[in-house]
């Protein structure tokens, strides 16, 4: 295409929608609500369903419970009331001179979707009742003003809003797709779509909206959401390319000296996993670009003494390092350990914390800024504060998912540009890891510590509360110590949400009426927080009772009993957390859980937690269960949602992609002119988001 017919093309594409055949001035306010500007808009209006009407039958052709497809028109509607709150709708299909009838149970509102004399494409199981066939519950798609499907053909469904029907929509895609889909230029070469088995973009388009049949319909549907994957890894790679070539880091190379000394301070021999980890993220400190390396490991797998091993080999080279966690607890806790392994050395470590007062904070922020300080330990009010890290190498990110890439952007402005390692006990799916965190390269602790103990997790009945206590006394008796969880501080007034304040009273005056028990809960105050824990982990206190925040870190061995109330108000991956804290210790763990099985899907979460220990199983499990969207959400990391991909269903697409991307970027082929379009492409979308230099 010559420049000229290029720019002409992208200008027709651009056509404000009113003046797109069979939209009008009237269609294009209701087009412009989902976002429909202009002709190109509408092509890439991907269907969010479709309707299948390849096996359109007519009533003659049906088969008993062979699901199938029948057109017709509307004769009768009529809707009976069968008792309190429920209704019976029946609508009446004909089709030449065969009749079809649609119920519906207790769904009157159903009867909105029905005109009399209206034609209607119902799409179901038939059975064949008292002389006359039958749909229970069929999908129906009204065809009004549409010209009628045709057998073989497949229906798009679009996404809709008030006031916008199907065949609005539909018609305005047709009209689109006929005058303009010839226009779209490639982005890929045509040889990079037939070693990719890519449909081309111009079959593509029209295959999506209106499929020959299913073949065609999955090979449209593969080309963009491997398009989509592929532009997404493509901005990840040149990301991660762009940062190793701008960006000097001092590089800290370890010695047999250097190690000797750092492992002389660790009380006991690293795990395979554990030196397997260090060994990778000893490789990237030695080279002079920054590290930038996700630590994955279940809860009590070993991550701290890697980092610990990691910012000890910059304070050995001079440097300073940065622990950054996502509570004060867990900072206090980094720090304490860190002074224990540390007593007998030199390196001098300090703590930041939002709950310094300001002389305190004062004086620390000039400590560090002297250089008097080699390991700073802190929360977030590490990212807030203008703080001074002059010979800063090395940043550490406890907990990750917590602090966005945003954060994680903020952050790499405080110093120079130092490694980063983050690191994150919420196993995180593969999938998401590849595109979130796509980035980043990753490390895995799968196998924890030696001589753990395994977590024995119960499903606890009603019925069984008594027999649970009891048990839990009898460990208690027996030197162990235990937690109880709920979600809430306070109770809900119907009682239906357990607080942690009620269930404390409950319990201390009732089934643990013998033991010594604390209260711990967000709203106490920093000090509170850590007499409490204090206590706890002195043993002092026998059984701690509080809210979810013992999820993060608290490590307290001989912690073996976890009684969680309201279960079905956790996450999965945070319920795991939980779990964590009693398998700390050499004796094993054992967890009841008790909740109200409200929904299927929160009784499937929980039966997969009793049943599953290995923390990456489960993340695997509660993606599918929950989707995507629930779990770790786009645009809190400053990406826009995918248009047709879905990372629950396309993880194959989606290794595919990254592979293919990286073979593009690193092995330097995307800079060809052939691919100056993706490129192109790659900027437009993902540019600013993930700070690109531009490519194009
Ligand atoms: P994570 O941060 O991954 O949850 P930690 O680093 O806190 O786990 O380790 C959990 C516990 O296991 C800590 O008490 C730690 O001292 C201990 N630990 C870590 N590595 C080893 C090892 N190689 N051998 C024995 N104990 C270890
Ligand atoms: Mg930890």
């Amino acid at each position: 295409m010559s420049e000229n017919a290029r720019q002409d093309a992208l200008q027709r594409l651009a056509t404000p929608i009113q003046f797109v055949k069979g939209v009008g001035p009237h269609l294009a306010p209701l087009l412009e609500r989902l976002e429909l500007r202009t002709a190109s808009d509408l092509l890439f209006c991907f269907p969010r369903d479709y309707h299948d009407a390849s096996r359109l039958l007519a009533i003659p052709e049906l088969r008993e419970d062979e699901p199938a497809s029948v057109c017709g028109v509307v004769e009768e509607i009529d809707v009976q009331n069968t008792g309190t709150g429920k209704s019976l709708l029946g609508v009446l299909i004909r089709q030449d001179r065969w009749h079809l009838r649609a119920l519906w149970f207790n769904q009157p509102y159903m009867r909105e979707r029905f005109r009399r004399g209206g034609r209607v494409l119902l799409s179901g199981t038939p059975r064949f009742n008292g002389g006359r066939w039958e749909m229970v519950h069929p999908r129906v798609e009204p065809l009004e003003g549409d010209r009628e499907p045709t057998g073989g053909s497949i229906l798009a469904l679009y996404p809709l809003t008030e006031g916008l029907k199907q065949s609005h929509l539909r018609r305005a895609i047709r009209a689109a797709v006929d005058g303009y889909a010839g226009l779209l230029e490639e982005v890929f070469p045509a040889a990079y779509l037939d070693a990719h088995g890519l449909l081309p973009i111009h079959a593509a388009v029209t295959e999506i909206h209106a499929p020959r049949d299913t073949s065609n319909l999955e090979r449209a549907r593969r080309r963009f959401i491997y398009q989509e994957l592929l532009i997404l890894q493509l901005a990840l790679a040149l990301r991660k390319q762009q940062r190793s070539v701008r960006s000097q880091t001092p590089p800290l190379p370890v010695n047999a000296k250097i190690d000797a000394r750092i492992r002389r301070l660790f009380p006991f021999e690293l795990t395979p996993a554990q030196q397997q980890a260090l060994q990778e993220i000893t490789a990237d400190l030695a080279r002079p670009t920054p590290m930038n390396r996700l630590l994955q490991g279940d809860v009590g797998s070993g991550k701290t003494v890697v980092a610990e091993y990691a910012m000890l080999l910059a304070v050995a080279h001079g440097f300073q390092a940065a622990l950054m966690a996502p509570t004060e607890i867990l900072a206090r806790q980094h720090a304490a350990t860190l002074q224990r392994d540390l007593r007998e050395s030199r390196v001098r470590i300090r703590l930041l914390t939002g709950s310094l007062s300001a002389a305190q904070r004062r004086q620390t922020l000039e400590q560090i800024a002297a250089g008097d300080a080699d390991l700073i330990v802190g929360t977030h009010a590490l990212l807030q504060e203008s703080i001074d890290l002059a010979k800063l190498a090395l940043v550490v990110i406890d907990e990750q998912h917590k602090f966005g890439v945003n954060q994680r952007a903020a952050l790499r402005r405080v110093g120079a540009d130092p490694h980063y390692l983050v690191m994150t006990a919420t196993p995180i799916p593969r999938t998401i890891s590849m595109t979130l965190f796509g980035d980043l390269d990753v490390s895995l602790l799968r196998e924890g510590p030696p001589g753990r103990a395994a977590v024995h997790t119960y499903l606890g009945l009603e019925s069984e509360r008594g027999r649970w206590w009891e048990f839990f006394r009898k460990k208690l008796r027996e030197g162990r110590q235990g937690y109880v969880i709920a979600p809430h501080v306070e109770s809900s007034e119907d009682e239906s949400v357990t607080g942690v304040r009620q269930t404390f009273e409950a319990l201390a005056q009732g089934e643990l009426a013998d033991f010594r028990l604390a209260l711990l809960h967000g709203r106490l105050g920093a000090d509170e927080k850590e007499a409490v824990m204090g206590d706890f982990q002195r043993g002092k206190t026998q059984v701690l009772v509080a809210t979810s925040i013992v999820e993060v870190g608290i490590d307290v061995p001989n912690a073996t009993l976890m009684t969680i109330e309201d279960g079905e108000r956790f996450g999965l991956a945070q319920l795991h957390q939980m779990r964590g804290r009693v398998s700390r210790g050499m004796h094993p763990g054992f967890v009841c859980v008790f909740a109200e099985g409200k929904t299927e899907q929160s009784r499937q979460r929980l039966e997969a937690f009793s049943k599953l220990n290995d923390g990456f199983e489960l993340a695997e499990t509660d993606f599918r269960l929950r989707g995507p969207g629930s779990l770790f959400s786009f645009q809190q990391h400053g990406l826009a949602p995918f248009r047709i991909a879905d990372l629950v269903r396309d993880g194959d697409v989606l290794a595919e992609a990254r592979h293919d991307a990286q073979t593009l970027v690193f092995g330097g082929l995307l800079a060809q002119p052939e691919f100056v379009r993706l490129r192109q492409m790659v900027n437009r979308r993902y540019g600013q988001a993930l700070e690109l230099a531009d490519a194009g």
